[in-house]
């Protein structure tokens, strides 16, 4: 049979379409939700996706506004920042656009973000409350995922999940999401010593290593759905951390690179901007 192809875009719009209503509610009730993008310096990829951010916000009705320091910022000078928007009522939802300039501590700025304001999930109150299974804020890659497998109804509980990559914004929170809906996870990394035995048990694998199309057909299990995380650029072409090939061929599901987890990313932004604004007016 042939694999399914798990389409992101289609996923991304039916969140939007379900955010729209919740945007105009907030409206009437008083404000449109407000998110504010901090940019620092002048990373391509970055103003890219800081571009396409401001795009869904403005298609969403929800306000939004950019900060660009310099490149030769101090985490001081960020911090205020950060600070000063953290007691901006109509901000609802703050991010800080990664990766900083070198001199900058990420950690510290990150921390300085009000968690109610944390629409990235970074903050560790909000770490905290996914280890709980609290609601909260979560990391908007692994939710997207999480969307994935729900609305195209691929069951998660009682499954082998295999995550492989273990960031602090991909591979550890996806790894508790799917814990937390009941699959038997198991996390890989860069020092797991039999990689393709660990993934060929997947029922579920999550490839998020930032290595092009390094897993192939060693590493999954016939009949595995099979998601992408992976955004890796060469030669002028996106390509995932899987091989498309070898995912056709043997998974039962899985997510093209472009066009898979990558839409869910912003849309879940969104949502988490959303809710942000609807916590703090409740
Ligand atoms: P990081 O570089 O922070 O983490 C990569 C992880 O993969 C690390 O835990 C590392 O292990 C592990 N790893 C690296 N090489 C290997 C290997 N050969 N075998 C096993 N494990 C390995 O990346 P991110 O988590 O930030 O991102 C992962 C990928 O997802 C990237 O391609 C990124 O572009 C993409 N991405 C996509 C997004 C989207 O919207 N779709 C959003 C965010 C990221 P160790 O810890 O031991 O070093």
């Amino acid at each position: 049979m042939a694999a399914k192809l798990l389409d992101g875009k289609l996923i991304r719009d039916e969140i939007l379409a379900e955010l729209r209503p919740r945007v105009e509610a907030l409206a009437l009730r008083g404000r449109a939700p407000g998110l504010a993008v901090v940019l620092v310096g002048h990373d391509p990829a970055s103003e890219l996706y800081v571009r396409s951010k401001e795009k869904a916000c403005a298609q969403l009705g929800i306000y939004s506004e950019k900060h660009t320091p310099p490149a030769s910022s101090t985490t001081a000078e960020l911090i205020a920042l950060v600070e000063s928007l953290n007691t901006r009522p109509e901000i609802d939802g703050i991010l800080v656009q990664m990766p900083l300039p070198p001199q900058v501590d990420t950690r510290a700025l990150l921390h300085a973000v009000d968690h109610a304001k944390d629409v990235d999930g970074f903050h560790p109150m909000n770490v905290g409350k996914l280890v709980e299974n609290q609601p909260g804020a979560r990391a908007c890659t692994p939710a997207g995922v999480m969307e994935i497998l729900r609305r195209y109804e691929l069951p998660v509980a009682g499954k082998r999940a295999v995550v492989v990559g273990r960031s602090d914004i991909v591979g550890k929170p996806m790894a508790l999401m799917l814990l937390h809906a009941n699959a038997t996870v198991t996390i890989c990394h860069s020092q797991t010593s039999n990689l393709a035995e660990e993934c060929q048990r997947a029922d579920i694998l999550v490839a998020a290593l930032g290595r092009p199309a390094i897993l192939g057909a060693a590493h999954i299990k016939p009949g595995a759905v099979v998601i992408d995380v992976g955004i890796n650029r060469v030669d002028g072409k996106v390509l995932g951390d899987v091989q498309a090939e070898a995912a056709a061929e043997l998974a039962s599901a899985y997510t093209p690179v472009p066009g898979g987890v990558g839409p869910l990313t912003i849309a879940m932004l969104m949502s988490n901007t959303v809710s942000a604004a609807a916590r703090r007016l409740a």
